[in-house]
């Protein structure tokens, strides 16, 4: 789903180059809770970063569901942002003066739904990590292991595939036993310096040491993810072909038109002034082409023309 293929990182300031990784390759499963553990300066958030989109690798590959992001856009990278990932960063990176909805609020401004939509969304994922009613407190009102959750509802409220976890610090017991839950059903890769953390929740430990894996306790390779497919029964194959179903594709389509209701209403309206403009344009030249032969035949059958012979004797 997710993998890493010999990334190469090398940051250059003014006066050196310094290399932070040197060579990753990991191949994630779709769903687990991956611990990364090591030193300061390893390289640990580089990693996390490149996996996310924030920071581009030097050289080497991240290949999603088997595309490869090297001819990526900036416009791709957006898209994989916005839509993949979720992203809990060190210092949770709250807005102080808004309160915590709105803060949650603002993951999905830029996925085009409705102001009404959006509250509701935020909401339920604030509901989810157990700060229901809270909505109006500002981040300094709340306590470290509050505004953590904050942090995790405004990751998840865009329903990412992927959750990043830089560092957690503050009430890691929560936070890690929330992470673990949310593996199950999604990809989890968490930055910690906490060993007996990852030894307790993570279904899998990643150690780095100077910008290189040292360790991985449950690796997996692209042949593994082929195997899993294979195996995939037809049953499932078909359970999954059926997922979506012409009912479930046109209600969502129909969700889809109505959540975007303006746009929608703009559409229908400039397309129909186009065409009742073709055919206002085709019926007003058969009406006056009818009009002009209908004036033509009656004019000539009340004029008939005769034709007669005469002489004049000009002597
Ligand atoms: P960790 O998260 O494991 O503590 P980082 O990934 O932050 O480590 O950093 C790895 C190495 O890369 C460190 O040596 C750090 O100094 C260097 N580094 C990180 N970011 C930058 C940057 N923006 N510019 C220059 N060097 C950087
Ligand atoms: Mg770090």
């Amino acid at each position: 789903m997710l993998k890493l293929e010999n990334i190469v990182k090398t940051y250059k300031t003014s006066d050196m180059e310094v290399q932070a990784l040197k060579g990753i390759s990991i191949c994630f499963r779709k769903n687990e809770f991956v611990s990364i553990l090591g030193p300061s300066g390893c390289g640990k958030t580089t990693t996390l970063n490149i996996i996310g989109g924030l920071d581009h690798y030097t050289s080497g590959d991240l290949v999603i569901n088997g595309i490869s992001t090297k001819s990526f856009t900036d416009h791709d990278w957006d898209i994989y942002r916005n839509h993949k990932i979720g992203f809990i960063f060190q210092s949770y990176n709250l807005i102080p003066h808004e309160n915590i909805l709105e803060n949650v609020e603002l993951a999905l401004i830029i996925s085009g739904e409705s102001k009404e939509q959006r509250k509701e969304k935020a909401k339920k994922a604030l509901d989810n990590v157990g700060l229901k009613g809270l909505y109006n407190k500002k981040p300094n009102e709340l306590s470290g292991g509050q505004c953590q959750r904050v942090a995790i509802a405004r990751a998840l409220v865009n329903e990412p595939d992927i959750l990043l976890a830089d560092e957690p610090t503050g009430a890691l017991d929560s936070a890690t036993s929330i992470f673990k839950k949310i593996s199950e059903k999604k990809l989890v890769i968490m930055v910690t310096h906490n060993p007996e953390l990852a030894e307790k929740y993570s279904s899998r430990i990643i150690k780095l040491l100077d910008g290189a894996i040292i360790s991985d306790s449950n690796p997996y390779s692209s042949e593994d993810e082929a195997k899993e497919e294979k195996n995939k029964s037809d049953e499932e194959i078909n359970k999954e072909k059926a997922k979506m179903t012409w009912f479930t594709a046109f209600k969502l389509s129909a969700k889809n038109l109505w959540s975007k209701a303006k746009r929608t209403a703009m559409t229908i309206i400039a397309a129909s002034i186009g065409i009742v403009g073709v055919s206002a344009v085709l019926s007003i030249r058969g009406g006056v082409t009818g009009y002009i032969q209908s004036m033509q035949d009656e004019m000539l059958s009340g004029n008939p023309i005769s034709i007669s012979s005469s002489s004049f004797d000009l002597t």
